[in-house]
Protein backbone atom coordinates (compact mmCIF):
# COMPACT_ATOMS: atom_id res chain seq x y z
CA UNK A 1 0.00 0.00 0.00
CA UNK A 2 1.28 3.50 -0.71
CA UNK A 3 0.68 6.45 0.92
CA UNK A 4 0.26 9.49 -0.25
CA UNK A 5 -0.32 12.74 2.33
CA UNK A 6 -1.41 16.28 1.48
CA UNK A 7 -1.76 19.82 3.05
CA UNK A 8 -4.52 22.40 2.02
CA UNK A 9 -4.31 25.65 3.14
CA UNK A 10 -6.76 28.30 2.87
CA UNK A 11 -4.74 31.32 1.57
CA UNK A 12 -1.62 32.12 0.03
CA UNK A 13 -0.34 33.65 3.43
CA UNK A 14 -1.24 30.86 5.26
CA UNK A 15 1.37 28.65 2.94
CA UNK A 16 4.02 30.93 2.88
CA UNK A 17 4.09 30.65 6.12
CA UNK A 18 4.33 26.72 6.82
CA UNK A 19 6.72 26.68 3.98
CA UNK A 20 8.79 29.25 5.54
CA UNK A 21 8.12 27.64 8.92
CA UNK A 22 10.06 24.53 7.43
CA UNK A 23 12.79 26.17 5.92
CA UNK A 24 13.51 27.82 9.47
CA UNK A 25 12.62 24.09 10.95
CA UNK A 26 15.66 22.71 8.70
CA UNK A 27 18.18 24.90 9.67
CA UNK A 28 17.21 24.46 13.19
CA UNK A 29 17.36 20.45 13.43
CA UNK A 30 19.12 19.39 16.75
CA UNK A 31 21.17 17.04 14.74
CA UNK A 32 22.92 19.77 12.48
CA UNK A 33 23.48 22.26 15.35
CA UNK A 34 24.15 19.76 17.74
CA UNK A 35 27.29 19.08 15.29
CA UNK A 36 28.22 22.71 15.12
CA UNK A 37 27.92 23.56 18.75
CA UNK A 38 30.21 20.04 19.58
CA UNK A 39 26.98 18.96 22.11
CA UNK A 40 26.67 15.38 21.72
CA UNK A 41 28.09 12.58 18.59
CA UNK A 42 27.47 8.84 17.87
CA UNK A 43 29.69 6.16 17.22
CA UNK A 44 29.16 3.27 14.47
CA UNK A 45 31.05 1.37 16.87
CA UNK A 46 29.18 2.02 19.72
CA UNK A 47 25.90 1.87 17.79
CA UNK A 48 23.07 3.38 16.25
CA UNK A 49 20.75 5.25 18.51
CA UNK A 50 22.80 5.73 21.22
CA UNK A 51 24.10 9.06 22.08
CA UNK A 52 27.44 9.80 23.21
CA UNK A 53 27.49 13.15 25.06
CA UNK A 54 30.62 15.91 24.83
CA UNK A 55 31.78 17.96 27.64
CA UNK A 56 29.69 20.66 26.48
CA UNK A 57 26.58 18.61 25.96
CA UNK A 58 27.40 16.57 28.98
CA UNK A 59 27.19 20.40 30.85
CA UNK A 60 23.62 21.22 29.65
CA UNK A 61 22.36 17.12 30.97
CA UNK A 62 23.75 18.53 34.30
CA UNK A 63 22.22 22.15 34.13
CA UNK A 64 18.73 20.75 32.88
CA UNK A 65 18.95 17.61 35.75
CA UNK A 66 20.35 20.14 38.43
CA UNK A 67 17.01 22.66 37.60
CA UNK A 68 14.33 20.33 38.41
CA UNK A 69 16.39 18.93 41.29
CA UNK A 70 16.74 22.29 43.34
CA UNK A 71 12.51 22.59 42.73
CA UNK A 72 12.10 19.12 43.46
CA UNK A 73 13.81 19.26 46.68
CA UNK A 74 11.87 22.52 47.72
CA UNK A 75 9.02 20.24 47.96
CA UNK A 76 9.66 17.25 49.58
CA UNK A 77 11.69 15.27 47.34
CA UNK A 78 14.56 12.73 48.37
CA UNK A 79 17.27 11.44 45.70
CA UNK A 80 17.75 7.40 45.00
CA UNK A 81 19.73 5.73 42.95
CA UNK A 82 19.27 1.87 41.46
CA UNK A 83 21.37 -0.37 39.38
CA UNK A 84 20.52 -0.41 35.03
CA UNK A 85 19.44 -4.22 35.17
CA UNK A 86 17.10 -6.31 36.92
CA UNK A 87 15.79 -10.01 36.91
CA UNK A 88 13.25 -10.62 34.88
CA UNK A 89 10.93 -11.35 37.85
CA UNK A 90 10.60 -7.72 38.41
CA UNK A 91 9.02 -6.99 34.92
CA UNK A 92 6.92 -9.92 35.53
CA UNK A 93 5.17 -8.68 38.51
CA UNK A 94 5.07 -4.96 37.31
CA UNK A 95 3.30 -6.45 34.15
CA UNK A 96 5.82 -4.72 31.86
CA UNK A 97 6.80 -7.80 30.77
CA UNK A 98 3.81 -8.91 29.16
CA UNK A 99 3.34 -5.67 27.42
CA UNK A 100 6.75 -4.76 26.52
CA UNK A 101 9.00 -7.73 26.30
CA UNK A 102 9.63 -7.51 22.95
CA UNK A 103 11.08 -4.01 23.45
CA UNK A 104 13.34 -4.95 26.70
CA UNK A 105 16.99 -5.57 26.14
CA UNK A 106 17.71 -9.29 27.44
CA UNK A 107 20.79 -10.52 29.31
CA UNK A 108 21.75 -14.29 29.90
CA UNK A 109 23.72 -14.28 33.17
CA UNK A 110 26.48 -17.04 32.52
CA UNK A 111 24.45 -19.30 35.17
CA UNK A 112 21.50 -18.76 32.68
CA UNK A 113 19.16 -16.51 34.47
CA UNK A 114 17.03 -14.53 32.31
CA UNK A 115 17.77 -10.14 33.08
CA UNK A 116 16.59 -7.26 31.27
CA UNK A 117 17.93 -4.04 30.90
CA UNK A 118 15.89 -1.78 32.67
CA UNK A 119 13.04 0.46 30.05
CA UNK A 120 12.01 2.57 33.10
CA UNK A 121 12.85 3.00 36.63
CA UNK A 122 9.33 2.46 38.23
CA UNK A 123 9.48 -0.86 39.37
CA UNK A 124 13.01 -0.50 41.12
CA UNK A 125 11.90 2.11 43.32
CA UNK A 126 8.76 0.26 44.49
CA UNK A 127 11.28 -2.05 45.95
CA UNK A 128 13.01 0.76 47.62
CA UNK A 129 9.58 1.49 48.83
CA UNK A 130 8.72 -1.66 49.99
CA UNK A 131 12.01 -1.90 52.06
CA UNK A 132 10.06 -1.18 55.34
CA UNK A 133 6.66 -1.10 56.77
CA UNK A 134 5.27 2.91 56.63
CA UNK A 135 3.37 4.27 59.15
CA UNK A 136 1.06 6.90 57.47
CA UNK A 137 2.58 9.26 59.02
CA UNK A 138 5.53 8.79 57.49
CA UNK A 139 4.23 9.50 53.99
CA UNK A 140 4.52 10.51 51.59
CA UNK A 141 7.83 9.15 50.33
CA UNK A 142 9.22 11.04 47.70
CA UNK A 143 11.82 9.27 44.88
CA UNK A 144 14.15 11.51 42.50
CA UNK A 145 15.85 9.68 40.32
CA UNK A 146 17.36 10.51 37.08
CA UNK A 147 18.85 7.61 35.38
CA UNK A 148 19.40 5.79 32.07
CA UNK A 149 17.03 3.57 30.85
CA UNK A 150 16.85 1.09 27.07
CA UNK A 151 14.32 0.27 25.00
CA UNK A 152 15.68 -1.85 21.91
CA UNK A 153 13.76 0.16 19.13
CA UNK A 154 13.77 -1.00 15.92
CA UNK A 155 17.02 0.84 13.67
CA UNK A 156 14.54 2.14 11.27
CA UNK A 157 12.85 4.53 13.51
CA UNK A 158 15.83 5.98 15.72
CA UNK A 159 16.57 9.30 14.78
CA UNK A 160 19.05 11.89 16.16
CA UNK A 161 17.83 12.45 20.01
CA UNK A 162 14.49 12.32 19.12
CA UNK A 163 13.84 8.44 19.63
CA UNK A 164 16.82 6.66 20.46
CA UNK A 165 18.19 3.21 22.72
CA UNK A 166 19.33 4.42 25.81
CA UNK A 167 18.07 7.84 27.30
CA UNK A 168 18.20 9.38 31.00
CA UNK A 169 14.62 9.92 32.03
CA UNK A 170 13.74 12.24 35.35
CA UNK A 171 10.60 10.02 36.74
CA UNK A 172 10.41 10.35 40.33
CA UNK A 173 8.04 8.56 42.30
CA UNK A 174 5.93 9.16 45.39
CA UNK A 175 4.27 6.55 47.32
CA UNK A 176 1.30 8.33 49.18
CA UNK A 177 -2.05 7.63 50.56
CA UNK A 178 -5.21 8.15 48.28
CA UNK A 179 -6.26 10.67 49.73
CA UNK A 180 -2.80 13.09 49.67
CA UNK A 181 -2.84 12.53 45.80
CA UNK A 182 -4.40 15.96 44.90
CA UNK A 183 -1.91 18.01 47.02
CA UNK A 184 1.14 16.14 45.26
CA UNK A 185 0.07 16.16 41.99
CA UNK A 186 -0.73 19.79 42.71
CA UNK A 187 2.41 20.77 43.87
CA UNK A 188 4.51 18.59 40.87
CA UNK A 189 2.03 20.95 38.28
CA UNK A 190 2.29 24.47 40.10
CA UNK A 191 5.80 24.30 41.65
CA UNK A 192 7.56 22.34 38.76
CA UNK A 193 6.70 21.55 35.47
CA UNK A 194 4.86 25.49 35.13
CA UNK A 195 8.23 27.06 36.27
CA UNK A 196 10.44 24.76 34.58
CA UNK A 197 8.52 25.45 31.64
CA UNK A 198 8.33 29.11 31.87
CA UNK A 199 11.50 29.61 32.04
CA UNK A 200 12.63 28.81 28.70
CA UNK A 201 9.32 30.68 27.28
CA UNK A 202 7.59 27.28 25.72
CA UNK A 203 3.68 27.50 26.64
CA UNK A 204 1.91 24.70 27.82
CA UNK A 205 -1.41 22.43 27.01
CA UNK A 206 -2.89 19.85 28.87
CA UNK A 207 -4.18 16.25 27.79
CA UNK A 208 -6.09 14.57 30.24
CA UNK A 209 -4.87 11.09 28.85
CA UNK A 210 -7.45 8.09 29.83
CA UNK A 211 -8.26 4.82 28.98
CA UNK A 212 -10.26 3.49 26.03
CA UNK A 213 -13.53 1.66 27.76
CA UNK A 214 -13.75 0.08 24.35
CA UNK A 215 -10.46 -2.19 24.79
CA UNK A 216 -10.07 -3.16 28.90
CA UNK A 217 -7.79 -5.48 27.19
CA UNK A 218 -4.74 -2.97 27.09
CA UNK A 219 -5.11 -1.94 30.66
CA UNK A 220 -4.24 -3.65 34.11
CA UNK A 221 -6.80 -3.35 37.36
CA UNK A 222 -10.31 -2.73 37.49
CA UNK A 223 -12.37 -0.40 35.81
CA UNK A 224 -13.83 1.71 38.82
CA UNK A 225 -10.59 2.08 39.95
CA UNK A 226 -9.54 3.77 36.81
CA UNK A 227 -12.89 5.86 37.15
CA UNK A 228 -12.21 7.18 40.67
CA UNK A 229 -8.42 7.82 39.61
CA UNK A 230 -9.54 9.96 36.80
CA UNK A 231 -11.77 12.12 38.35
CA UNK A 232 -8.86 13.43 40.77
CA UNK A 233 -7.30 14.09 37.69
CA UNK A 234 -10.05 15.82 36.08
CA UNK A 235 -11.06 17.83 39.20
CA UNK A 236 -7.56 19.02 39.21
CA UNK A 237 -7.71 20.24 35.68
CA UNK A 238 -10.70 21.84 36.41
CA UNK A 239 -9.56 23.44 40.00
CA UNK A 240 -6.42 25.30 37.77
CA UNK A 241 -9.19 26.36 35.17
CA UNK A 242 -6.88 25.76 32.49
CA UNK A 243 -7.57 25.13 28.87
CA UNK A 244 -7.94 20.72 28.77
CA UNK A 245 -8.61 18.21 26.16
CA UNK A 246 -9.30 14.58 27.31
CA UNK A 247 -7.46 12.34 25.06
CA UNK A 248 -9.83 8.77 25.40
CA UNK A 249 -6.74 5.75 24.79
CA UNK A 250 -3.83 7.85 25.89
CA UNK A 251 -3.92 6.62 28.97
CA UNK A 252 -0.58 4.49 30.40
CA UNK A 253 -1.48 0.68 31.14
CA UNK A 254 -1.06 1.02 34.96
CA UNK A 255 -3.21 4.76 34.66
CA UNK A 256 -4.19 8.01 33.76
CA UNK A 257 -2.01 10.89 32.90
CA UNK A 258 -1.80 14.49 32.93
CA UNK A 259 0.46 15.41 29.60
CA UNK A 260 1.97 18.57 29.18
CA UNK A 261 2.46 19.76 25.25
CA UNK A 262 4.63 22.31 24.91
CA UNK A 263 4.52 24.77 22.15
CA UNK A 264 7.84 25.78 20.58
CA UNK A 265 9.36 28.92 19.20
CA UNK A 266 8.07 27.78 15.47
CA UNK A 267 4.67 26.67 16.85
CA UNK A 268 5.26 22.93 16.96
CA UNK A 269 3.45 21.33 19.61
CA UNK A 270 5.62 18.55 21.61
CA UNK A 271 4.79 16.49 24.70
CA UNK A 272 7.32 17.35 27.66
CA UNK A 273 6.10 16.84 31.13
CA UNK A 274 4.05 14.24 32.54
CA UNK A 275 2.32 13.25 36.12
CA UNK A 276 0.60 9.98 36.17
CA UNK A 277 -1.45 8.38 38.76
CA UNK A 278 -1.24 4.71 38.89
CA UNK A 279 -3.59 2.42 41.50
CA UNK A 280 -2.19 -0.70 39.52
CA UNK A 281 1.87 -0.99 40.57
CA UNK A 282 0.80 -0.48 44.47
CA UNK A 283 -1.55 -3.34 44.21
CA UNK A 284 1.10 -5.57 42.25
CA UNK A 285 3.89 -5.18 44.21
CA UNK A 286 1.87 -5.27 47.58
CA UNK A 287 2.70 -2.20 48.74
CA UNK A 288 1.15 -0.36 52.02
CA UNK A 289 1.08 1.90 55.29
CA UNK A 290 0.11 1.12 58.37
CA UNK A 291 -3.17 3.27 59.38
CA UNK A 292 -4.37 5.30 61.89
CA UNK A 293 -6.43 1.95 63.48
CA UNK A 294 -2.92 -0.14 63.17
CA UNK A 295 -4.35 -1.67 60.04
CA UNK A 296 -2.86 -2.04 56.17
CA UNK A 297 -3.82 -0.06 54.10
CA UNK A 298 -3.28 0.43 50.08
CA UNK A 299 -1.12 3.19 48.81
CA UNK A 300 -1.22 4.76 45.59
CA UNK A 301 1.96 5.62 43.20
CA UNK A 302 2.60 9.27 41.11
CA UNK A 303 4.97 8.66 38.17
CA UNK A 304 6.11 12.51 37.37
CA UNK A 305 8.73 12.83 34.93
CA UNK A 306 9.58 16.86 33.96
CA UNK A 307 11.66 16.79 30.79
CA UNK A 308 10.84 13.00 30.45
CA UNK A 309 14.10 11.86 28.32
CA UNK A 310 16.61 14.26 29.06
CA UNK A 311 18.02 13.75 25.39
CA UNK A 312 15.04 13.74 23.70
CA UNK A 313 13.81 16.90 25.90
CA UNK A 314 17.48 18.21 24.91
CA UNK A 315 16.15 18.07 21.41
CA UNK A 316 13.11 19.88 21.31
CA UNK A 317 15.09 22.86 23.29
CA UNK A 318 17.63 22.81 21.09
CA UNK A 319 15.10 23.35 17.88
CA UNK A 320 13.15 26.54 20.17
CA UNK A 321 16.28 28.01 20.69
CA UNK A 322 18.33 27.11 17.58
CA UNK A 323 21.11 26.58 19.62
CA UNK A 324 21.03 30.17 21.44
CA UNK A 325 20.61 28.99 25.43
CA UNK A 326 19.45 30.97 27.91
CA UNK A 327 23.01 32.44 29.77
CA UNK A 328 22.69 30.10 32.62
CA UNK A 329 22.86 26.90 30.65
CA UNK A 330 24.85 28.00 27.82
CA UNK A 331 28.01 25.70 27.94
CA UNK A 332 30.18 28.52 27.54
CA UNK A 333 28.53 32.06 29.11
CA UNK A 334 31.47 34.55 28.21
CA UNK A 335 34.26 34.40 25.38
CA UNK A 336 37.36 36.84 26.20
CA UNK A 337 38.57 38.09 22.54
CA UNK A 338 41.39 40.22 22.91
CA UNK A 339 42.12 42.32 19.49
CA UNK A 340 45.83 41.33 19.18
CA UNK A 341 48.83 39.29 21.11
CA UNK A 342 49.51 42.86 23.07
CA UNK A 343 46.41 42.29 24.98
CA UNK A 344 46.98 38.49 26.05
CA UNK A 345 48.63 39.14 29.01
CA UNK A 346 45.44 41.75 30.06
CA UNK A 347 42.89 39.34 29.21
CA UNK A 348 44.20 36.34 31.17
CA UNK A 349 43.86 38.86 34.17
CA UNK A 350 40.40 39.73 33.03
CA UNK A 351 39.39 35.72 32.83
CA UNK A 352 41.14 35.21 36.47
CA UNK A 353 39.42 37.71 38.39
CA UNK A 354 36.03 36.26 36.56
CA UNK A 355 36.35 33.41 37.74
CA UNK A 356 37.87 34.25 41.32
CA UNK A 357 34.42 37.15 41.77
CA UNK A 358 31.88 34.71 40.02
CA UNK A 359 33.01 31.14 40.87
CA UNK A 360 31.10 29.44 38.33
CA UNK A 361 31.16 31.08 35.42
CA UNK A 362 32.07 29.26 32.29
CA UNK A 363 34.51 31.51 30.78
CA UNK A 364 36.58 30.56 27.86
CA UNK A 365 39.66 32.56 26.15
CA UNK A 366 40.65 33.05 22.50
CA UNK A 367 43.80 34.10 22.45
CA UNK A 368 45.05 32.61 19.30
CA UNK A 369 46.83 34.58 16.73
CA UNK A 370 44.00 35.43 14.44
CA UNK A 371 41.61 38.54 13.55
CA UNK A 372 38.98 39.96 16.06
CA UNK A 373 37.01 39.51 13.62
CA UNK A 374 37.14 36.22 13.19
CA UNK A 375 37.07 35.49 16.64
CA UNK A 376 34.10 37.46 17.16
CA UNK A 377 32.50 35.43 14.20
CA UNK A 378 33.47 32.07 15.54
CA UNK A 379 31.83 32.96 19.11
CA UNK A 380 28.60 34.17 17.77
CA UNK A 381 28.29 31.28 15.62
CA UNK A 382 28.95 29.44 19.26
CA UNK A 383 26.37 31.12 20.35
CA UNK A 384 28.45 32.06 23.54
CA UNK A 385 25.92 34.76 25.13
CA UNK A 386 28.12 37.37 25.89
CA UNK A 387 32.15 38.41 23.97
CA UNK A 388 34.40 40.50 26.09
CA UNK A 389 36.59 42.43 23.26
CA UNK A 390 39.74 43.75 24.68
CA UNK A 391 42.05 46.12 22.42
CA UNK A 392 44.49 48.90 24.14
CA UNK A 393 41.39 51.36 25.19
CA UNK A 394 39.99 48.48 27.10
CA UNK A 395 43.49 47.56 28.45
CA UNK A 396 44.45 51.77 29.77
CA UNK A 397 40.61 52.09 31.06
CA UNK A 398 40.96 48.94 32.56
CA UNK A 399 37.52 47.91 31.47
CA UNK A 400 35.87 45.59 29.11
CA UNK A 401 33.84 46.20 25.54
CA UNK A 402 30.78 44.02 25.85
CA UNK A 403 29.04 42.39 22.77
CA UNK A 404 26.17 40.07 22.78
CA UNK A 405 25.85 37.32 20.71
CA UNK A 406 23.12 38.80 18.35
CA UNK A 407 25.65 41.39 17.52
CA UNK A 408 24.49 44.35 20.16
CA UNK A 409 27.30 46.60 20.89
CA UNK A 410 26.92 46.96 24.96
CA UNK A 411 29.89 49.30 25.61
CA UNK A 412 32.67 49.29 27.88
CA UNK A 413 31.87 48.82 31.49
CA UNK A 414 33.98 47.71 34.04
CA UNK A 415 34.29 44.12 35.65
CA UNK A 416 32.33 44.74 38.53
CA UNK A 417 29.32 46.56 36.74
CA UNK A 418 29.11 43.26 33.67
CA UNK A 419 29.28 40.61 36.53
CA UNK A 420 26.71 42.37 38.39
CA UNK A 421 24.43 42.46 35.25
CA UNK A 422 25.16 38.42 34.11
CA UNK A 423 24.98 37.69 37.76
CA UNK A 424 21.27 39.12 37.40
CA UNK A 425 20.64 37.52 34.36
CA UNK A 426 21.98 34.00 35.58
CA UNK A 427 19.95 34.10 39.23
CA UNK A 428 16.40 34.85 37.04
CA UNK A 429 17.44 32.28 34.89
CA UNK A 430 17.15 34.23 31.49
ZN1 LIG B 1 7.35 5.91 36.72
Amino acid sequence: MQRIYGLAFETKEELEKYLKMIEEAAKRDHKVIGQKLDLFVFSDLVGTGLPLWTPKGTMLRILLDDYVWQLRKKIGYERVEIPHITKKELYQTSGHWDKFKDDIFRITTREGHEFAMKPMSCPHHTQIYARKLWSYRELPQRYSNSTTCYRDEQTGELSGLSRVRAFTQDDAHVFCRFGQVKQELGAIWDKIVVPFYKSFGFELKLRLSLHDPAHPEKYLGEKDKWLEAEEVLRQLAKERKVEFFEGVGEAAFYGPKLDFMATDSLGREWQVATIQLDMNQPERFDLTCVDEKGQKERIVMVHAAIMGSIDRFLSILIEHTAGAFPLWLSPVQVSILPISKKQNAYAKKVMKELLVASGELRVELDDRDESVGKKIREASMQKVPYQLILGEKEQKAKKVAVRTREGKDLGQMGLKKFLEKISLEIEKKK
